[in-house]
């Protein structure tokens, strides 16, 4: 198919811009770090159904029904406060084009230390055509640009030509489990388009990401031994361990998509928690990390490689060999991925780029994981990110180019119409 965008509906989302941004600017108020969705959802959820006349339906994120899915990550939290919104608009008894869903994420990481940031970063602020604020750019920018794309699309006049989903989803940046208990109840489609922030170029490969969490505890059971080792200085031969692994993962032949990045499988120690008074040894020290891992390469081949090497350089240490540290997984068990970019998924959101870029498409590989993955992995659907550019996600003064964030609401709504087709809304 080579339709061309209809004028109307760039037309219309040129006139709902100033719309769009107060939209933007309404959900990036709300502190909804993973866990805490909840009242954004409600928000989103109304607007759905009162704005965009939507069947809506939400449920709540239940483990046992996908604990023992391969895409399952285990979580340490309960989904109390987390629902997952699914809007639905049905197509057409005999469809003219393909089913599709628009997904994004409505969690976002702590904005802490909030003391750093220039302003208040639930108070999302403009300046030089950027917005500034937690979450703004990962990812509410891209979940105001896909319901807008839709917006723009129905008040023009048309509706999808085939089935056409907003999954507005939650904990994807501890798990991903909102994206994989929506997929599992079975809203699925021919293929779907997560707005991520990454500077309008289609991701067509990311990395696995893996979480850990090692104890290291040096209150010797053996009573004969009457002397306290501190806890915190045996860490740093952990430390020393993990970056050594790192090191030599990166070391390791590249898999392919990933060969022009220096470093394509980090380790992060993000959380350290030891002692409690200055004057005392400590004898407990927990660290939790992340390590990735490529399309391909298993989890449990990873975990096992990386208790190895721990359990390694402690067995040279005199204290942690009598009591080596204990090494768990828990929260993100996310697999690497590849798609495939010369799928005709691929080729109608090339195509829809340059219709409203007038710009060759472009390319990304994620060191990052994204909820990408489930599509392609586990439902056989493909799916991509491709979203605006934006920076510092999970830093300091996060912001979105606003003038990237009206291109993907055209790319978007450019897509849908190549890839459902279009009829008039009153058919
Ligand atoms: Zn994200």
């Amino acid at each position: 198919m080579d339709t061309i965008i209809p004028n109307p509906i760039s037309q219309k989302i040129d006139e709902l811009w100033t719309e769009e941004i107060v939209f933007l600017q309404e959900i990036s108020r709300f502190p909804s770090v993973s866990g805490k969705e909840k009242a954004l959802q409600a928000y989103i959820a109304d607007y759905l159904i009162s704005e965009l006349n939507m069947d809506v339906d939400r449920f709540t994120p239940d483990i046992k029904e996908i604990a023992n899915h391969p895409g399952f990550s285990p979580p340490e939290w309960g989904y109390e406060e987390s629902d997952v919104v699914i809007a639905k608009q049905a197509g057409p008894t005999t469809p003219i084009g393909k089913s599709l869903i628009f997904q994004g994420h409505v969690d976002v990481v702590s904005p802490e230390p909030t003391s750093l940031w220039s302003s208040d970063p639930w108070v999302p602020i403009f300046r030089d055509g950027k917005m500034y604020g937690r979450g703004v750019a990962d990812m509410k920018a891209g979940i105001t640009a896909m319901i807008f794309a839709y917006k723009a699309i129905i008040s023009a006049g048309y509706k999808p030509g085939a089935d056409f989903m907003i999954q507005s989803v939650v904990d994807e940046e501890r798990t991903g489990n909102g994206a994989l208990a929506t997929l599992n109840k079975g809203y699925t489609a021919d293929g779907a388009l997560i707005p991520e922030p990454f500077g309008l170029k289609a991701a067509k490969a990311q990395v696995g990401s893996l979480w850990f969490r090692i104890n290291i505890d040096t209150a010797l059971k053996d009573k004969n031994i009457n002397q306290v080792v501190n806890a915190v200085e045996r860490s740093q031969l952990i430390i020393s361990a993990l970056q050594e692994y790192e090191k030599l993962m990166n070391e390791r032949p590249k898999h392919d998509a990933f060969k022009d990045m220096p470093h394509p499988v980090d380790i992060n120690i993000g959380r350290f928690h030891a002692g409690d008074f200055p004057s005392n040894v400590p004898v407990k020290a927990v660290m939790e990390g992340r390590v990735g891992l490529y399309p391909g390469q298993s989890i449990n081949a990873v975990k096992k490689e990386l208790r190895e090497w721990v359990l390694e350089a402690a067995d040279e240490d005199p204290w942690l060999s009598k009591q080596p540290p204990e090494i768990t997984f828990f929260g993100f068990h996310a697999e690497g991925v590849e798609m495939d970019d010369q799928s005709p998924f691929f080729k109608t959101l090339d195509d829809a780029h340059e219709t409203v870029l007038q710009q060759p498409a472009e390319r990304n590989v994620l060191s990052s994981t994204t909820d990408a993955r489930f599509f392609n992995l586990y439902y056989d659907t493909p799916a991509t990110c491709y979203g605006p550019e934006g920076g510092n996600f999970h830093e300091i003064d996060e912001w979105v180019d606003l003038d990237s964030v009206k291109q993907v609401t055209k790319v978007y709504a450019e897509f849908l119409s190549q890839w459902c087709g279009l009829i008039p809304r009153h058919s």
